[in-house]
Formats: C-alpha cells, structure tokens, sequence
C-alpha cells in the first residue's frame, strides 16, 4: 500500500508507487533520508509498504508511547524513563548504528513510517495532539541522548536549514574557557549530578567542558528563556550553549514541526478517510491506545506458571499476594459475603481462568463458595443456577466463546458497581478509606507513596495508579531484575499477575 491512496487503487500484480520515483522526490529534500538515527521526520513516506506491516508497525511505536506517557503520569524524570523505555525500544523499535545496511534501513523505514502513521491517529482532536507530541517529544530526547557525541553532531549538520546552529571549534572554546566555566558550569553540574548522589568536583566539571561539551553559538535573540535565565555565557551578540542545554533548543523545535504538521495531517484527514482500507485499522489503533490488548502467549498461560492454580491455592497468600487490587477485592467481597453478583463472578472467573485455573477447579471454588458455612445455598441449588454460566466462560455451553479475561479498559467501561456489587476498578469504585485500607493489605503505609496513588486517581488515571502499586510492592525484585518488560504499564489484571509471578520465580533464582 502506498502512503497513502488518494484515487488509485491497488491493481494485482502492480505496485501504485515506483520505487524510482519515490526515491527522486527523496532527493529533492536534498538530505539522506536514513542517514541519522534521529528524525525531525520531515519528509513524508512515499514508499509502499502492506497493510500488516501498517497495522504492526503502529501498535509497535504505540506500545513504547504508552509506556511514555504513563512514566510521564507517574513524574518521571527523562533519565528515569530513558531506564524503562530502552529495552522497549530494543524490542519493538530498535535503532542499530551498525554497518548492515540493509538492516539499519529497514529498522530506520519502520520508525519513519510508524511515526507517521500514529500522526493519522493522534492529529484528530487537540487533546490527542498535545499527548503525542508530548510523548514523541520524550523519545525524541532519549534518542538524542543514545546518540554518539559524533551523531548528535552530524544530525544537527544535516539540519542545516532548520538549525542555523554554528559549532566553535576547539581552539575558540578553550580561548574563552574561564568566562564558559562560569557561565555555565554550575548548570552542567547540576544535569550530571545524579538524584541524591554526591556533587562533582569543580575539577570534574571543568575537564568535562574540555573535553565533552561542544559549544554552539547563536544570535542571543534566538534563545530569550535562555538569556534571561543568566545560564549562557554571551559576548558580541552570541549566546554560547553547551551541548547540555542543546537538548532543550533542539526538541522546541521538534515540537514546534510537530505541531505544525499535526494540523496539516488533520486537514487532510477527509481525502484519507475515503479510503476504506486505512479508516477501520486507524481507529482500531486509536482504541488500542487506551486499551493495549494483553498478549496470554508472552504470560501466564503459556510461561509454565499456571499449574498450581486450585479452587484452594488460590485463597493463599503465596498465589493471591499477586493479584492485582481488583482481583483481591472480589476475591475477599466473595469469601466473606459467599456470594458475588454477575459482574463480579464475570471478572473474577475470568480473571482466575486466565492465571491458569481449569474449568474443574474452578466449578469447586465457586461451589465451594457459594454454599459454605451459614449460605443458604445448597450444592444441588448452586449447580442448577450457576453451573452452565461457569462452563459457558470456558467455552463449553452455548456458543462455545473462549472468553477472555477482561482487561483493564473493559473494566472501566462497564457500569460501576452499585450496592452489594463489587466489580469494577477499585483506584475509580472505592472511597478514598477504603482505598486506604487496601494499600496498606498490600503493604503501601508510608504517606507519600499513598499520596502519590491518591494523586493519579485523582487525576483518573487509574492503571497509572495501579502500576505505581505495582513498583511500590515489587521494589526490591524490579531493582535485580533484568526482564526487558521491566516498567511495563499495567493495563491488564493478568498482566499484572504473570509480572508480579515471574518477579518472584527471578527473585528466587
Ligand atoms: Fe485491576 Fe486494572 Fe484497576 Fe489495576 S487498573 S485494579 S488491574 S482494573
């Protein structure tokens, strides 16, 4: 498929687009199209690529956006998040500076496009702009910061046109090296410091101008925040930046071509939407962003985790301190009233099938459940009323669904619960107490790290609270770690399940 019909239709056995063709308009930009690891993405794809490749490419770039935008919900520092995003990036968009070419211009063709797809997606309302520039923004500076200082140089040169930006060589900044110091040392120190370390010695700082920082100079107009803030060193109308603060200057500008070309994109949405191949996959791609499917085949199931889920393991603190807080909710709501209204028996069989339980021990949980101690249920009454709807979630009633567990924007999606109900999301359904009470079950009692959950729910961002709980109580297994879906956000109560085991079994290795 070409990027993008506008009248043609594919004709079997001929390409819309020519390559040569494509590769002409490329030269007109006058720059190597694939020739930095980084990307003010300004020239458009013209090349055909198929509709999986589409469709996969996207999800992938989305999935590192969304984990962008919940370390950003979670206040995440760039260098913090520059820690959880790289092996997502390794994973789904890696960037090699190797020497295979052919390799190196596939990944880089990936990137390109899936960038400019996901603009199809995110152009349409002002709020969805500002999320995307916001988080392509972030990637744009750990990529920059992944960069050689040999890189980051050239790909600034490449943008000549955009960034009038001269480099002083190495004579004219150690001429000038007493007035850089002090200008602008003090900033340096404070971005090299790391959170709670020890602060660097004057010496380190100077040796790390010397021989690390490369000076730009630009008409002191040109950066006003920068001047004003007295954090540059300036002399005859030149404003000197060292390569710290470049960063800042450089995705300004990124944002500012986003910005631009959003708009642009959303004007030309209607040609695009005529097109009846590409409208269905954009709007799928637009609901995946707040409702990223769970993938069964990468957890649970199929990691060899699942065995010893019973009707009676799972009422132990070794399989239950795993589950997330609305799983445990339905499950203590369940064992104290013996008795769970439809939704909530919906989401928790659910949600117990997909950790691994069978359709056998999950007919003795809910039995044994239902009918114990002072119910009024008897085992004759209980298999009569609630026997097929258990075997139905299993696919062996009725139409023979394999029903999935929901995930967590399905959760949110239905009504909440009323009185008597548990279901639902416990960060939206409970009162601020309640809530309370079950972070400190879960083992959250320090006032900070309970107001940083309070916080994200207040702002309703309910799986970016539930991921918080998640890192407060897995700490000490996610500082060993080395799983690369470390950091990953929670958007799935089985997700959360199968993380939270695997931590374990790492732990005790
Ligand atoms: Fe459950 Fe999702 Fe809510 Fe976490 S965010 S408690 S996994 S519904």
């Amino acid at each position: 498929m070409k990027m993008f019909r506008q009248a043609k239709r594919r004709t079997a056995g001929r390409r819309n687009f020519e390559l040569s063709k494509a590769a002409t308009i490329y030269q007109s930009y006058g720059r190597n199209l694939y020739g930095s690891r980084l990307s003010f993405y300004d020239i458009p794809p013209l090349e055909e690529i198929t509709l999986e490749e589409f469709e996969t490419w996207a999800i992938d770039r989305l999935k590192v956006l969304i984990e962008i935008e919940s370390c950003l919900a979670r206040l995440k520092l760039v260098r913090d998040i520059e820690v959880t995003i790289k092996p997502l990036l390794l994973k789904y968009l890696p960037l090699s500076p190797g020497t295979n070419e052919s390799q190196v211009y596939e990944e880089r063709k990936k990137d390109h496009y899936s960038h400019f797809i996901l603009r199809l997606v995110f152009c349409r309302t002002e709020e969805l702009r500002k999320k995307f520039i916001k988080n392509e923004t972030v990637l744009f500076k750990v990529r920059y910061n992944m960069l050689q200082p040999k890189e980051q140089h050239a790909f600034v040169e490449s943008y000549h046109d955009k960034l009038p930006w001269k480099y002083i060589s190495t004579e004219e900044k150690m001429e000038m090296f007493d007035e850089l110091y002090d200008a602008t040392g003090l900033i340096i120190k404070n971005n090299l410091t790391i959170d709670g370390g020890e602060p660097l010695s004057n010496d380190y700082i100077k040796q790390h101008i010397k021989l690390k920082e490369n000076f730009i100079k630009l008409p002191f107009e040109k950066v006003p925040g920068l001047v004003s803030s007295r954090s540059i060193y300036l002399k005859q109308g030149y404003a000197y930046i060292p390569t710290t603060l470049q960063l800042n200057l450089l995705a300004v500008e990124y944002q500012e071509i986003l910005t631009k070309t959003l708009l642009k994109t959303f004007q030309s949405l209607p040609r695009l939407e005529e097109d009846d191949r590409v409208l269905p996959l954009l709007n799928n791609l637009s609901r995946n962003f707040s409702n990223m499917q769970y993938d069964a085949q990468q957890y649970g199931q199929d990691s060899g985790l699942a065995s010893d889920i019973t009707a009676a393991s799972v009422l132990q603190p070794a399989i239950n301190q795993h589950f997330p807080m609305c799983a445990s909710h339905l499950q203590k709501s369940l064992v104290h009233q013996s008795h769970l209204k439809f939704q909530g028996r919906q989401q928790l069989g659910l949600f117990l099938k997909g950790i691994g339980m069978n359709v056998d021990e999950a007919l003795k949980y809910w039995s044994y459940q239902f009918t114990k101690g002072s119910s009024s249920l008897t085992v004759e009454k209980f298999n009569k009323e609630y026997k097929y709807n258990i075997r139905h979630n299993y696919g062996l009633e009725g139409s023979r669904t394999n029903y999935r567990p929901w995930d967590c924007a399905t959760i949110l999606s239905k009504p909440k619960p009323g009185k008597g109900e548990s279901h639902g999301c416990p960060y939206r359904d409970l009162n601020m107490d309640a809530l309370v009470d079950n972070l400190n079950d879960m083992g959250i009692v320090d006032q900070q790290e309970i107001n940083g959950v309070i916080d994200d729910v207040g702002r309703r961002e309910y799986t970016v609270a539930c991921t918080r709980v998640f890192e407060l109580t897995h700490k000490k297994q996610l500082a060993t770690s080395k799983q690369s879906d470390e950091g990953m956000h929670i958007n799935h109560p089985n997700l959360y399940f199968d993380r939270s085991r695997q931590l374990e079994r790492v732990d005790a290795k």
